[in-house]
């Protein structure tokens, strides 16, 4: 279409559809989370889900534009621009999430950042001896005994209430020399260029929360039982969690 090429590029009703329809896709992923209680993994699926629709219209719309004035042939399948078009966006979001998630754990989740001297200077300690970035460390608020790390821009310890509520003092510190571990493993990974995509996935964020690779705990585990001398507190600490999972799926 010779009028097209002139003007830059053309949209045809097919491709405001597809476009409207992600932008309301993600309109309604924004709504649900806002709105329901939901669990962490499910939460941070509707993120990457919700930046995906959102980002989606732009390219198409960039990827119309350019097929239009470079090869000067606008496209009129809606296959091929989406095919063009869905690498790019989950690329982006893929980036984006690597920014967003962690963000959206740090300004809207409750929680605290631990102060307490002692836990401050245990971590400051061993994340010197292990040349890592001292990580902030903060208690969320949840009854559950969970812990969960992340390294982005930042470096963050994430402790529920309920595991702190659960473990004693020597259980705790097994758990953050467990996420240490996690985060040295991190910083390595991020020096081998070809694991940068894996590393920059909120699809493994969203892994990290139930099981991280058997490999990468076990990693985690020796790295707390190297420095504790012992592996008497994180067997312990495993056992109780396990014990209130279970107490928790009978009471259910
Ligand atoms: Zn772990």
């Amino acid at each position: 279409m010779l009028d097209a090429c002139y003007a830059g590029f053309s949209i045809d009703p097919d491709k405001l559809l597809l476009m409207a329809s992600s932008l309301l896709l993600a309109i309604i992923t924004l709504l649900v989370l806002k709105k329901s209680k939901l669990s962490t993994k499910s939460k941070i699926g509707l993120i990457y889900g919700h930046l995906i629709f959102l980002f989606f219209p732009f390219v198409v719309l960039t990827t119309n534009a350019t097929m239009c004035s470079f090869t000067c042939a606008c496209t009129n399948s809606l296959l091929n621009l989406v095919s063009l078009a869905l690498p790019t966006t989950l690329l982006i979001s893929t980036v984006a999430g690597f920014l967003v998630i962690p963000g959206f754990y740090m300004f809207f989740s409750r929680k605290y950042e631990v102060e307490n001297f002692h836990v401050v200077g245990f971590v400051e300690k061993h994340s010197t001896r292990m040349k890592i970035r001292m990580p902030k460390v903060y208690v969320i608020d949840n009854a559950n005994p969970v812990a969960f790390s992340f390294r982005s821009f930042k470096s963050m310890i994430f402790l529920s209430a309920g595991l702190i509520d659960l473990l004693n003092k020597k259980e705790i510190e097994a758990v953050i020399l467990h996420e240490l571990g996690h985060l040295k493993r991190k910083a390595s990974v991020l020096k081998l260029s070809f694991s940068l995509l894996k590393f920059f996935s909120p699809l493994s964020l969203l892994a990290r929360f139930h099981h991280d690779s058997d490999e990468e705990e076990a990693y985690a585990d020796k790295v707390a039982i190297r420095i504790q001398k012992t592996y008497r507190y994180l067997k312990s600490a495993k056992r109780k969690i396990d014990e209130f999972e279970r107490i928790k799926f009978t009471l259910k």
